[in-house]
């Protein structure tokens, strides 16, 4: 055949971070802080609706549902978002089903945008919201979020990134149809307050632009901060649809199950996407996710609920790993939302061995060396940014912190090491040396906390005789021996 097989469209969208990342952490890593998803188990109320949903009476469970979700999940969506949003939902027209957050994003580009259509995008952003909007026919138009780096020496936290108003007002025109917004941010952690949102809603209502809002971290907020949805913000319900994810909410990935909020006049064209594409999702899973959330529903805001259980859980997480990163002298900024943690890598470009005649961003290469020579897999940040600004932001890798393997490789490297506790000492008795700039001084400062996550208890009796055995002293001692 000699006329092009490839359609227009799948112009210069190729090339994917994650099926890169993916396949070399499977290939090298030990430990892998890369993809996006937890390697714990989801919480057995949910796995056990699925296995009853599989095995039980109602054989219909193994047949098509609702193309538009199955009638039990939208009922207790609709429920659920009546409470967040404050406005009564129709299950029927306000919520849709997806497969999972991807196709929620997919529908929302195809029936909203067309061509010649710009949309804007806050970077750094999930990746595939530009493919997706080049996909419609659309132009993506990028904001940036700017670091304003804390002056009293303190970490930085995501909060420290902030839109520029101006910046942002000067990207919405005529030819604006619509403003991607996701809070919390994939891959910074950022949790957008009311004044930003405010801002953003203001800028909507005034060019009359529609808003996708991204929110399937919406669970995952630390430190007391409060996740608010944009629907509910003055003139923005008519203008938004808001998607979210079970893979994120029950910790299931796997499963594909995701939705849409929104209103009729925006959803019915999402439905129209949706039933000339994949029509369908799975119904199994959409029944266990219905359970999921009628028992969430019941437990709203109780300590039992797993949307309390899981942020507290993983925010023990995001500090251990604050801990341990700082310790080793890459920078973490501090997230307050997502289980992911951007860190600062720039101390370490000597160690990256250059690629002679490549044009590779410093972060990738240093994420493909960590992964292939330390066994520890993380994302390059600039892979969040478009070609046109990537290259302002190669010195940061993101680690995913969902992760309990993590601890477990340290508690092994923990063993191996008090095996040779007799060399492990001799270091620690001559103050560095091959530890660099690892101190005794600050092993005890920031032992303590560490040691009292439940992770480390095994470890905390293991290192009685040997209280200089810290997270952060192995870690580093790792990273330089080329065992981690
Ligand atoms: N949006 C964001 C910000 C994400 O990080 C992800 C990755 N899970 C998705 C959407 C897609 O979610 P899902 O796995 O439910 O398709
Ligand atoms: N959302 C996850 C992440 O950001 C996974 C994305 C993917 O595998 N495509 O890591």
């Amino acid at each position: 055949m000699s006329r092009p097989v490839q359609a227009r469209r799948l112009e210069g969208i190729d090339k994917n971070i994650w099926v890169e990342f993916v396949k070399l952490a499977a290939t090298y890593s030990k430990v892998n802080l890369g993809q996006g998803f937890p390697d714990f188990p989801p919480p057995d109320f949910l796995t056990e609706a699925f296995t009853r949903a599989l095995g039980g009476q109602n054989h219909m469970l193994h047949q098509y549902t609702r193309a538009f979700g199955h009638p039990p999940l939208v009922t207790v969506l609709a429920q659920f978002f009546k409470k967040l949003l404050g406005r009564d939902l129709d299950p029927m027209t306000n919520v849709m089903v997806t497969v999972g957050a991807y196709q929620a994003l997919f529908c929302c580009f195809q029936a909203l945008v067309d061509e010649g259509d710009e949309v804007i995008i806050i970077e750094p952003f999930f990746d595939c919201y530009e493919p997706m909007v080049r996909m419609a026919g659309g132009t993506p138009v990028f904001v940036p979020l700017r670091p304003n780096p804390p002056k009293d020496g303190k970490l930085m936290s995501s909060a420290d990134w902030q839109l520029d108003p101006a910046e942002l007002a000067s990207k919405f025109s005529e030819r604006t149809k619509a403003i991607v917004l996701n809070s919390p941010n994939n891959p910074l952690g950022k949790v957008f307050s009311r004044g930003e949102l405010g801002l953003i809603a203001e800028l909507c209502v005034k060019h009359d632009v529609l808003c996708i809002s991204d929110e399937v971290y919406e669970w995952l907020v630390y430190d007391g901060k409060q996740h608010i949805r944009i629907a509910s913000l003055q003139g923005m319900w008519d203008r938004t649809v808001t998607v979210g994810s079970a893979g994120k909410t029950f910790s299931v990935t796997g499963w594909k199950v995701g939705w849409v909020v929104g209103p009729d006049r925006l959803l019915q064209h999402l439905r129209t996407v949706h039933q000339n594409s994949v029509y369908h999702c799975a119904t199994i899973a959409q029944e266990a996710v219905a359970q999921g959330f009628q028992r969430e529903l019941r437990l709203y805001g109780k300590p039992e609920s797993y949307f309390v259980q899981l942020p507290k859980e993983l925010q023990q997480k995001r500090d251990w790993l604050v801990q341990s990163l700082d310790g080793v002298g890459m920078k973490p900024i501090i997230p307050e939302g997502t289980y992911f943690l951007v860190a600062d890598i720039s101390q370490f470009k000597s160690d990256v061995p250059d690629v002679p005649n490549s044009d590779e961003p410093y972060d990738y290469r240093f994420a493909k060396w960590m992964i292939k020579s330390k066994g520890l897999a993380a994302i390059p940040l600039s892979a969040f940014y478009s070609e046109a600004h990537k290259n302002n932001y190669t010195n940061f890798i993101r680690f995913c912190f969902a992760k309990v393997r993590y601890v477990a490789a340290l508690r092994k490297a923990r063993l191996r090491l008090i095996i040779r506790a007799g060399l492990m000492r001799e270091m620690l008795r001559r103050n560095a040396g091959c530890l660099g700039h690892w101190s005794p001084t600050m092993a005890s400062q920031l032992e303590q906390p560490l040691l009292q996550t439940h992770e480390l208890s095994w470890g905390q009796q293991m290192c009685q005789g040997h209280p200089k055995l810290c997270p952060i002293s192995i870690l580093h001692f790792l990273a330089k021996e080329g065992t981690l």
